[in-house]
């Protein structure tokens, strides 16, 4: 008997160090492992990773879900092509503990890689963090990113939360870097800075017709039916019977999965409610994705694949050249599962996923608005295109720029200026690394930086200029930050609005509601 690794596997590994035979693969190094396996030989199926994992994702095989069965070969596969070997797994010894504040460190940021730089940096007794996020409210893409229908992913705030509660972390939620507080004020008021910022703005198509209306990067729409403040106001047409999808990452498998969707099950979610109402009353019942290149080099994951082929009420339908087969693992599965979907006969009634390979689009077409994408085989006639091929990072001010990479120049996380690293100034998670990975993959992004700060702290390299709390020069600028409790007391308050419809949360789309919510 084993235990079984499936779809949710965020790759955060707290499952591996509690194995008591060292049967989890792969150990994440930095690299972006789209999930972990468990050797089915080596279990002594003893449930401790089960017990462990933050998101749900890990199941004895004799209780896996219907939808999830397959995981039980993939889990064996991967060991199948990678032999298990003994590995060192001596403990790092524990951190000398510091004197209380003599190393204060800001992160700007409160998503995964500004969390676990966080959780890595209060493991060293006496080191103080103060958090920043121009949001009221904290965890980044896991609020605002993943999908209302992937509850369970969302949960990995529970290894979060201890580490923002902690007395040595000072929470300070809406509030700006560049509007309430400089770059130039954090290096003054604390020893290091972390940028963990992510990578929020939408790469272009570079094709004609970008510009139709009709036409949106998809990462607005994602923002949209999660509820960010930001992007609460936008509009899109749901009037067009077919949405293309340019791009066949995971994110653009999740908005294809909430535009089918019944609304009903959408309804059990924490969606926001203004798309709610506009999806109830969508007209849409065909969603497709196009990929530039064949089906083993699909951006989407193994298990988001497999999530999409069992949605109730959705036909998953394959067109294109799907090249050909490879020879690894994770490309393998994906062209398996996609000529298996090829095969599968139509369900009259059900809505559509198409997902079509090998089509890149050669332009927008339409006058004012968009009506259609071209392709070298015709053109795919729509009123609503989503691109979804990648995020780039943003400028922040007073810190160096690649504006061709999209993210901060940096070497294993400092931040470098002309070749050289810039005292003090660090980075994590996408604006360091580039917007690849899961979850997960930021565990090891952020504890390669902190590892860099703290070598760069025991060398001497990080002072302060001033002792002062950062807190007080916010409150005589009369910023509305937001603390810890004052998340949780939105929090509190947005689940007791979902409760009344069974939902986990309701949420606030409003600055001034979240701000108020706060303040009860
Ligand atoms: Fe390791 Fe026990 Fe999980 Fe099996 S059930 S993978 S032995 S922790």
């Amino acid at each position: 008997m084993t235990f079984v690794i499936t779809q949710n596997c965020c790759t955060d590994a707290s499952c591996i160090p509690v194995c008591p035979v060292d049967c989890i693969r792969p150990v994440p190094n930095g690299t972006a492992a789209p999930m972990l396996y468990i050797d089915p030989n080596t279990c002594v199926d003893c449930g401790a990773c089960m017990a462990e994992c933050p998101v749900g994702a890990i199941y004895h095989e004799d209780e896996l879900p219907a939808g999830q069965r397959r995981f039980l070969d993939i889990n064996a596969a991967y060991f199948d092509k990678t032999a298990l070997k003994v590995r060192d797994t001596q403990a790092k010894p524990a951190p000398r503990p510091l004197e209380r504040g003599a190393l204060r460190v800001a992160i700007v940021g409160s998503g995964p890689a500004a969390c676990y730089a966080a959780a890595e940096l209060v493991h060293t007794p006496g080191v103080e963090v103060h958090l920043f996020d121009r949001l009221p409210t904290p965890f980044g893409l896991i609020r605002s990113g993943v999908a209302p229908d992937h509850q369970a992913t969302k949960q990995i705030v529970s290894v979060f939360e201890p580490v923002l509660a902690s007395d040595r972390v000072s929470c300070h939620f809406n509030v700006e870097v560049g509007r309430d507080v400089t770059h130039a004020e954090l290096t003054e008021h604390h020893d290091a800075v972390i940028y963990a910022v992510g990578a929020s703005r939408s790469r272009d198509l570079g094709i004609p017709g970008e510009h139709l209306a009709g036409h949106h990067a998809v990462a607005d729409f994602v923002a949209w039916y999660n509820g960010h403040p930001d992007h609460a106001h936008h509009e899109f047409d749901f009037g067009t019977s077919r949405v293309v999808i340019i791009g066949n990452g995971n994110v653009a498998l999740d908005a294809a999965r909430v535009l089918v969707s019944d609304t009903e099950t959408l309804a059990q979610t924490d969606i926001a409610d203004h798309s709610l109402r506009a999806l109830a009353a969508s007209a849409v019942q065909e969603v497709v994705l196009l990929a530039r290149r064949g089906a083993a080099h699909g951006a989407f994951s193994v298990g988001e694949l497999i999530a999409l082929g069992e949605l109730p009420g959705v036909d998953v339908v394959v067109r294109g050249e799907l090249g050909e087969r490879p020879d690894d693992l994770d490309g393998a599965l994906k062209y398996d599962l996609i000529t298996e979907y090829a095969m599968r006969p139509r369900t009259p009634g059900n809505r559509v996923v198409a997902l079509v390979f090998s089509a890149p689009p050669l332009e927008l077409v339409g006058t004012e608005n968009v009506e259609g994408v071209r392709l070298e085989t015709g053109i795919i006639e729509t009123g609503l295109v989503f691109r979804s091929i990648g995020y780039r990072g943003a400028a922040i001010d007073g810190v160096p720029f690649d504006e061709a990479e999209g993210r901060v120049p940096n070497d294993e996380g400092r931040v470098v200026d002309a070749g050289e690293p810039l005292p003090g100034v660090y980075v994590a998670g996408w604006i360091k690394r580039g917007p690849q990975g899961v979850i997960g993959t930021n565990r090891t992004c952020a504890q390669q930086t902190v590892g860099h700060l703290m070598e760069d702290f025991a060398a001497g390299k990080l002072r302060r200029r001033s002792d002062d709390d950062i807190s007080e020069l916010l409150t005589r600028r009369g910023v509305q930050a937001v603390d810890w409790a004052g998340w949780l007391a939105i929090d509190a308050a947005e689940r007791a609005r979902g409760a009344a419809a069974a939902r986990p949360r309701a949420k606030f789309v409003e600055v001034g509601e979240l701000v108020g919510a706060a303040r009860i």
